[in-house]
C-alpha cells in the first residue's frame, strides 16, 4: 500500500512538473520563409477607427501567452471596433450583447466555471445614445465566430454578417465552439472572397472597398476562418485587427503562443497560429508604426480613438443599401 501511495505521488509530481513545463516562457523561432513586400498604403479621406467597449473578463497573463506570470492580472475586453468609411462602416465583433448572462448559461460547465465576467453597455445601446441608426452600419464583421465575438449580433437585428467562406461553414457545422451563433436565428451571412492577390505576405487578400484602405486576409488556426483586417486610416494610421491570433500584445512581441491548456481549449490548429503570430511578430519589426490589436488587449484598445468622441458619421452617409454597401455583397 505504501508502495502504491508512493507510486502515485511521483506520478503526480512528474504530471505537475509537466503541466508547468507547458507555462515555461518559451518564444517562437523566428523564421524568413515566407517573403513580405511592404504596401504604400492610401489615406482615404473619411476612413477612421473606433473602440467601442462591451463587456470584460478578467484573466491571467500565465493563460495568455507561454512566459506570462500567474501573479499578473488582466483584462479582456470585449468589444467592437467601428470602422468608418464614406462607403458605409463596418463594425468588427460585436462584445457582449444584453442576453450574455444567458450566453454564459448555456457554456460547457468547464468554461463556465472558468468565466468570470463584468458587462458594459452593449455595442447597440451605444450606437443609439451616439444617434447612429443601425441602418448606418453596413456590415458586421467577424475576426472569428467564437461566443465572446458574436454575443452582440442579435441586438443588431438585421445587419448582415461578413467573414470568410470557411468561418461561414464553421458557424454552419455542429462545431461546440460556434454552437452560441449556430443558434441564433435569421442570420445574414455574406462570405467574403478573397480575390485580390497577396498583401504583407499572407497569400491573397480581400480589399472591402476596393481603395485599399481595409484590405483582409485569411488567418485560419484560431478558427477554420479566422480572418486578418488592415485598416489605414485618413490620418495615417494603420492598424492589423488580429482578433484571437493572440490574446495579449506580449504574443506577437515576444513571439510567444498560448500555452498549452489554452490552445487545447480554444485553437483548431496551434500550429497555423503560431506561424501567423511569427508572420506579425515580422511584420512589427519591418513597420513598426503598424498598431496590432488582439480583440482582448484592452491596453492597446485604450490607445485607440473611442467611440463616440473619435466617431465622426460621414456627411454624406446614407442607410445602408444594397449599393451602397461594400464590395463583398457581390459574389
Ligand atoms: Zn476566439
Amino acid at each position: 500500500m505504501k508502495k502504491l501511495l508512493i507510486g502515485v505521488a511521483i506520478v503526480l509530481v512528474v504530471c505537475v512538473a509537466a503541466l508547468a513545463q507547458t507555462f515555461r516562457g518559451a518564444t517562437l523561432p523566428v523564421t524568413q520563409d515566407v517573403a513580405i513586400t511592404l504596401v504604400v498604403p492610401p489615406q482615404v479621406k473619411g476612413v477612421q477607427v473606433s473602440a467601442i467597449y462591451a463587456g470584460q473578463m478578467e484573466s491571467l497573463a500565465a493563460f495568455a501567452y507561454r512566459g506570462g506570470s500567474f501573479g499578473d492580472t488582466r483584462i479582456f475586453g470585449m468589444g467592437s471596433i467601428l470602422v468608418s468609411h464614406p462607403q458605409g462602416n463596418l463594425l468588427f465583433d460585436t462584445g457582449f450583447g444584453k442576453d450574455v448572462d444567458l450566453h454564459v448559461a448555456k457554456m460547457p460547465l468547464l468554461m463556465r466555471m472558468t468565466t468570470k465576467y463584468k458587462r458594459e453597455e452593449t455595442v447597440a445601446a451605444q450606437l443609439a445614445q451616439a444617434g447612429v441608426p443601425l441602418t448606418d452600419i453596413s456590415r458586421i464583421v467577424l475576426t472569428h465566430a467564437h461566443w465572446d465575438h458574436v454575443s452582440g449580433i442579435p441586438d443588431l437585428a438585421g445587419v448582415q454578417i461578413m467573414t470568410s467562406q470557411e468561418e461561414a461553414q464553421f458557424i454552419e457545422s455542429d462545431d461546440p465552439m460556434a454552437a452560441l451563433i449556430h443558434g441564433f436565428p435569421d442570420l445574414a451571412i455574406a462570405p467574403l472572397n478573397y480575390r485580390e492577390g497577396p498583401y504583407l505576405g499572407f497569400p491573397n487578400s480581400f480589399d472591402v472597398f476596393g481603395d485599399g484602405s481595409v484590405v483582409m486576409v485569411p488567418a485560419p488556426g484560431h478558427t477554420p476562418g479566422s480572418t486578418i483586417t488592415f485598416v489605414h486610416t485618413e490620418d495615417n494610421k494603420h492598424y492589423a485587427l488580429v482578433g484571437d491570433l493572440v490574446w495579449q500584445k506580449e504574443g506577437i512581441e515576444l513571439p510567444a503562443e498560448r500555452p498549452w491548456v489554452s490552445r487545447w481549449l480554444v485553437d483548431k490548429d496551434p500550429a497555423a497560429v503560431r506561424g501567423e503570430i511569427v508572420h506579425m511578430h515580422r511584420l512589427q519589426q519591418m513597420w513598426p508604426e503598424l498598431v496590432i490589436v488582439p480583440a482582448h488587449d484592452r491596453r492597446v484598445w485604450d490607445t485607440l480613438p473611442r467611440f463616440p468622441a473619435g466617431f465622426v458619421r460621414p456627411a454624406h452617409a446614407e442607410p445602408a443599401t444594397a449599393e451602397a454597401a461594400p464590395a463583398a455583397s457581390t459574389p
